[in-house]
């Protein structure tokens, strides 16, 4: 019988055990098939704070993990929850094909983001293809070059707002022939002299995998067909992120979106399980806010085992 089993090893999950390994839990942390989580795909992390120079975003996670261990974590890395049950406790977490039994549980599963879907996007990650401008839009690959940003929504919109800091044009590239996002946001966009629309546009390829760097992508306007080739530095995709809840589909609330919803602090409407980080944060989705967030959820569990030691 477990204390606590966490589900995700990123900034939340690794959080949550650090803390709770401290309280003398001993947790399950169950990685998933991306240990140390999105942050790993990174390189220089410059907005966690503590670290002068930036940290890489690989090494910083790794740390989190030892940090963790040495208090008593313990990781099934590349394990990953096939289901659950939570009807009744102790909980029933079928791992890799094995049931374990546990008084509680951390649900830190994170979010991803969507992708194009294309093979060139893949294979120009990190090589100039991006999912965050707050994160990757000062680098100085991008400073006073051509930026494509794609997408239409608030998130999009607020993405090339940023980049105008660096960029010397950003495109923002849109399926539509107008934007998806709120009315303050869209015309703040418009009106912004660094930022050109392109409108029923889609991106069909960015160039130049033989390269191995981003030179240019190669567009399609969806009403007329035609195909176009714009110069580039960098290409920010901004079409929105898959929370990772479907696990718990029907067992946990979720928004519209698919995130989950809490009730208090990290708690849901099944007592004993808690969520911390990007599965229940559609907002900050940053990697200090996520490790709060585990931080929340770890103490709201152990104080959940006390009071019910207390009582029992
Ligand atoms: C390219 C990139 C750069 C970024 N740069 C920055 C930055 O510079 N600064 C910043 O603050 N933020 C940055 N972010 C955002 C940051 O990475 C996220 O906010 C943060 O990782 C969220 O942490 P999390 O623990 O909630 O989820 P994640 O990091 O997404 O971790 C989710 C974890 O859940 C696991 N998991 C999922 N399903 C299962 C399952 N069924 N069983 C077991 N495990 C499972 C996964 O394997 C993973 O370990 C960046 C994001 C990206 C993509």
């Amino acid at each position: 019988m477990e204390n606590v089993i966490i589900i995700g090893s990123g900034c939340a999950g690794l959080t949550a055990a650090l803390y709770t390994a401290r309280a003398d839990l001993a947790p399950l942390v169950v990685t998933g098939i991306m240990p140390g989580g999105l942050l790993t795909t990174t390189t220089i992390v410059e907005n966690y704070p503590g670290f002068v120079d930036g940290i890489d975003g690989f090494q910083l996670m790794m740390n989190m993990q030892k940090q963790a261990e040495r208090f008593g974590a313990r990781l099934r890395t590349l394990s990953k929850v096939e289901s659950v049950d939570l009807s009744q406790r102790p909980f029933a977490v079928t791992i890799d094909g094995e049931i374990f039994h546990t008084k509680t549980l951390i649900v830190a599963t994170g979010a991803g983001h969507r992708h194009l879907g294309i093979e060139s996007e893949h294979l120009l990650e990190n090589k100039g293809v991006t999912y965050c401008a707050t994160c990757d839009g000062a680098l100085p690959m991008f400073r006073n070059k051509p930026l494509v940003v794609v997408g239409g929504g608030d998130s999009a919109c607020e993405e090339a707002l940023y980049l105008t800091r660096f960029a010397s044009t950003v495109y923002l590239v849109h399926r539509r022939n107008e934007l998806r996002a709120s009315k303050i946001m869209a015309d703040r966009v418009l009106g912004h002299p660094k930022i050109q629309p392109i409108w029923d546009t889609q991106v069909l390829e960015i160039l130049d995998v033989s390269q191995d760097e981003v030179t240019g992508v190669r567009l399609q306007n969806l009403k007329t067909s035609t195909e176009t080739t714009l110069d580039c530095a960098g290409v920010f995709i901004a079409i929105g992120l898959v929370p990772s809840t479907q696990l718990f589909t029907g067992i946990l609330a979720t928004d519209e979106a698919g995130y989950f919803k809490l009730t208090e602090g990290s708690k849901t409407s099944v007592p004993g399980v808690f969520i911390a980080g990007d599965c229940a944060d559609k907002v900050y989705r940053q990697a200090i806010t996520a490790a709060g967030m585990g931080c929340v959820a770890a103490i709201d569990c152990e104080r959940f085992l006390q009071d019910e030691a207390h009582a029992g």
